[in-house]
């Protein structure tokens, strides 16, 4: 899984602020949040999976005095571990983070902690400054210098997925806590508080595999996992009276409705197969070559060259205006605001679907910058917006791309491959090293380790449910 780079593009925002304090306001944030969520990063449904986080979710709820709010639980489409809350009273879960827990404990001290985030109005700290450029770190193209305003939110949008809200960035009071009193009511509801400091640590290690860097992503930008957190969480943990309470789910099944977990990003919102880029809801495709990774959600598909000198980001959106109103309306804009003109327009028709594309052209620090934007008429309501950055010698390799724009036929579109959980039962005496061999998938053999916490010769007693990674057949037709 190469995500290292995309999820480094996907680094810190925040715009999210909170700092009147009245509870209708909470509730405005959190419809606004909700929406925010479910057009950028989606929801993953699964009705097993979503009402027993729900149910495990009200479980604790009532263990607050008082619970502010009316909870609502939520599973995010999102390959990226995190879990956040927004004012208001709505949790959100994602898909990468679900596939940790190994048991109910551990989830209930993750969905504790940002319950009470949420019911204790832990303000969260708006962090302005240069947006962009903190967004797409790429080498010698710092968008936030140059290319501001219009061209800055036309290629980033894509990339934005979410994060005012993903990186919410608390303080260290809010933080701790959250997890006193989270893992409070986690005990008071009949878990083991001390178990959030397991989760925590293979969150850190899940992060550390997908990245190849040590607690780079969303998750830790605003929850470190330290040494002194485990210490408190572990102090804390021995006053806690836990409740003689079964947990929901019985103790050896747990894992059951997490088999078919999707872990990878879905390939719904566009994929890449041998070099080329499918879309299936807009039914697009580009000829990319093996350099290129890319990254979906509900807002649009970004991908960007291994070497981060070139990007291009894809959107189709709903749009009053024509496509030749649109561009000259960008046009009029980027005169306004940066003064800049395009070095280079020109009508395109990409196989068949008429547009206009607009060129401007910069300079940073010694390297020639080139921004596209591609306006095309998708439909008589949608626009497809296509918005290219390069440096110079990524011209030819951008303009490749861009040619090879075609539209496919329902049933024309290729079956995928998405890394998927697969829970299945250990018999006797097998290790888990044979078991990935029968039923796994050896690629992941890393993922597995973190996942399982057992060596690969960790010989099962029998009867264990056991967490394996398996390439899912994914078939868009
Ligand atoms: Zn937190």
């Amino acid at each position: 899984m190469k995500f290292k780079q995309l999820l480094l593009i996907n680094l810190s925002l925040i715009v999210f602020g909170l700092n009147a304090q009245n509870l209708r306001k909470d509730s405005a944030y959190a419809v606004q949040g909700y929406e925010m969520v479910e057009q950028q990063m989606g929801f993953y449904h699964d009705s097993e999976l979503e009402s027993y986080v729900n149910k495990l979710g009200q479980r604790l709820v009532s263990q607050l005095d008082p619970a502010l709010f009316e909870y609502e639980f939520y599973l995010v489409d999102s390959p990226e571990p995190n879990a956040f809350a927004i004012p208001g009273g709505k949790v959100f879960i994602t898909r990468g983070l679900l596939a940790l827990p190994k048991t109910e404990d551990e989830l209930a001290g993750v969905i504790g902690h940002e319950i009470i985030h949420s019911n204790n109005r832990h303000g969260v700290k708006a962090q302005t400054g240069n947006v962009f450029g903190k967004i797409i770190a790429i080498p010698g193209v710092i968008i936030g210098g140059i290319f501001r305003g219009p061209i800055g939110s036309a290629i980033a949008s894509p990339f934005l997925i979410g994060n005012e809200l993903l990186q919410a960035d608390y303080s260290r009071g809010n933080e701790k806590e959250a997890d006193k009193l989270g893992t409070e009511i986690a005990a008071k509801a009949g878990y083991d508080p001390m178990e959030l400091a397991y989760i925590l640590k293979r969150l850190s290690l899940e992060s550390q595999i997908l990245t190849g860097e040590a607690e780079q992503k969303s998750y830790f930008a605003s929850h470190p996992y330290t040494p002194k957190r485990v210490e408190a969480i572990t102090k804390h943990s021995q006053t806690y009276k836990q409740a003689d309470t079964p947990p929901i789910a019985d103790k050896n099944e747990f894992l059951k409705p997490f088999d078919d977990l999707m872990i990878g990003f879905n390939p719904k919102y566009g994929y890449i197969e041998k070099g080329k880029l499918y879309n299936p809801e807009y039914k697009y495709s580009f000829k990319l070559g093996e350099e290129w990774q890319g990254m979906g959600s509900p807002a649009g598909y970004g991908i960007v060259h291994s070497k981060q000198e070139a990007m291009i980001t894809l959107m189709v959106e709903k749009d009053s205006l024509s496509y030749s109103d649109y561009s000259s309306e960008f046009e009029q804009l980027m005169l306004e605001q940066t003064k800049m003109r395009p070095s280079d327009k020109s009508s395109v028709d990409w196989d068949g679907k008429k547009g206009k594309m607009l060129e401007y052209t910069a300079e940073q620090n010694g390297t020639k910058l080139h921004f596209q934007l591609y306006t095309i008429q998708y439909d008589s309501e949608h626009l497809f917006k296509v918005a290219t950055l390069c440096s110079t010698p990524y011209v030819e390799d951008i303009e490749g791309v861009i040619k090879s724009a075609k539209w496919v036929k329902k049933g024309q579109f290729p079956s995928t491959k998405v890394p998927t959980l697969k829970i299945v039962e250990a018999n006797k005496g097998v290790t888990l090293q044979e078991l990935i061999d029968a039923k796994g998938d050896e690629e992941f053999v890393k993922f597995v380790l973190m996942l399982n916490e057992n060596s690969l010769s960790h010989q099962y007693k029998g009867g264990e449910l056991v967490k394996l990674v398996v390439n899912k057949s994914y078939n868009q037709n």
